[in-house]
């Protein structure tokens, strides 16, 4: 018998692996009675438990024998310290929200202090929904990085950069510099990592983003960007510029496989054509859209043309939460009724979208995103022996319509136990929840 860290028996596993992606039977894609053997973080073998329990010895054993284990999600999109503007400002446009709501909130609250406390209540949050990654672009993003290193989860931190000065930078120079030690710190850490982070071609001018084309590719960096958000943008883009914002960034060099083009609710089909042959990712957001009004993302003629979609929550302000599991079903549906047919986004598909596609867009797709051997232990168990969980016929169709986020009981990174039973493993959530309540009394009296 070999002697390893941790074994985790599954009545049912979906590995979201490459090796059986192209089967068209959903019951080829799931696992039964199947254990998995994890040893240093990683996945040392996926086998049928009757030989796992014959092979290995384990240190930790976990039976799960009425749950569904999956991948862990990841969010690939967030502003994950906005988890405290949740709910501040409803109802309005995207300008009109930002301009007279969130950039003024921001101007006021937004310091060392609020990135601490409100990424630790965002991810505490996301582990408890299954999340075991994100997707990040906020300022004081030291805090962030932090944050997630103690929390343990797998984070991409953005170094954010805006034309206009903030609390966080003066200039484009202090984003630069601000966000290049960052990545100097961290760059061998082996969960959280750096992307570039131009917040919007309307909020970044011509100059400092040729310098992240620059730097993206001398580095080998994502680009993690909002674009073509809404109608106004491209208004806008072809007042100042003469040309739409996604053509503006391809003419700077930023449209290729790094690139992570957020929201894409405005698209031509020369524009599809453009993401397609530049192997762009885009990342959907769709309940951030739907509550901004700011359009629909074209997910399925995306997917026609064979384009990288991943899927994330956006801020707390613009959704409220940062349930992935809900993202999923609105994802899934949202496709279906903006192309008029309900054979649009399968889900196996979808549930793509929340995991090997967002590791694929962020390039880390060889450590997380599919349950495999040799990947890391990323995975997310959710328990279906409740009344509004039965019965089951097809799991991958439970976890895409039928799964609410309370359902996940256990979540792991890297061979690490970060949920057990609901239960936090490294963050307080007693006492994020006190503070959060008070941080609130403090602002809103
Ligand atoms: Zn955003």
């Amino acid at each position: 018998m070999k002697q390893v860290q941790t074994l985790i028996h599954g009545t049912t596993i979906i590995p979201m692996s490459d090796h059986i992606k192209n089967t068209e039977d959903d019951n080829d894609r799931v696992l039964s009675h199947h254990s998995i053997a994890i040893q240093d973080g990683r996945i040392l073998d996926i086998l049928p438990t009757s030989d796992a329990t014959q092979k290995y010895s384990s240190t930790t054993t976990l039976d799960y024998d009425h749950h569904i284990i999956i991948p862990g999600l990841i969010n690939a999109h967030t502003h994950a310290a906005m988890s405290l503007f949740r709910g501040l400002a409803h109802d309005l446009p995207l300008m009109d929200w930002l301009e007279n709501h969130i950039w003024p909130a921001e101007q006021k609250w937004v310091n060392e202090d609020f990135v601490k406390l409100g990424t630790q209540l965002a991810i505490a949050e996301m582990l408890r929904g299954g999340v075991t990654c994100f997707n990040d672009m906020y300022f004081f993003a030291e805090e962030t990085a932090q944050i997630a290193t103690k929390a343990g989860i797998r984070a991409h931190i953005g170094m954010i950069l805006l034309d206009f000065p903030t609390q966080y930078a003066k200039n484009p120079d202090e984003y630069f510099s601000k966000g290049l030690a960052l990545h100097d710190q961290f760059k061998t850490h082996p969960l959280v990592k750096c992307t570039f982070a131009p917040h919007a071609p309307y909020t970044v001018s011509n100059a400092p983003l040729e310098r992240v084309a620059m730097l993206a590719n001398e580095l080998e960096l994502p680009v993690h960007i909002h674009v073509h958000e809404t109608q106004d943008e491209i208004s806008q883009s072809l007042d100042q510029h003469n040309v739409r914002p996604l053509q503006r960034l391809h003419d700077i060099g930023l449209v290729n496989s790094g690139l992570l083009a957020v929201h894409m609710t405005q698209l031509d089909d020369n524009e599809i054509n453009l993401l397609s042959e530049t192997n762009a990712n885009v990342v959907h957001c769709p309940q951030s859209n739907l509550k901004l009004a700011s359009g629909f993302c074209p997910v399925q003629k995306l997917r026609d043309q064979n384009i990288n979609v991943a899927v994330g929550t956006d801020s707390c302000a613009s959704n409220d939460d940062q349930d992935m599991l809900s993202e999923l079903h609105t994802a899934a549906l949202l496709t279906k009724g903006v192309s008029y047919n309900a054979a649009a986004l399968p889900a196996y598909d979808a549930l793509r979208c929340t995991t090997i596609n967002a590791a694929i867009a962020l390039g880390i797709d060889q450590d997380t995103g599919s349950l495999e051997i040799g990947k890391s232990a990323d995975l997310a168990v959710i328990d279906i022996n409740m009344l509004e969980a039965q019965p089951m016929y097809d799991p991958i169709g439970h976890i895409v319509y039928a799964t609410q986020r309370n359902q996940v009981t256990d979540v792991w990174v890297a061979g690490k136990q970060l949920l057990s039973n609901r239960e936090l493993l490294t963050l307080d959530q007693n006492e994020i929840l006190a503070q959060t309540i008070q941080w609130h009394q403090k602002v809103n009296h």
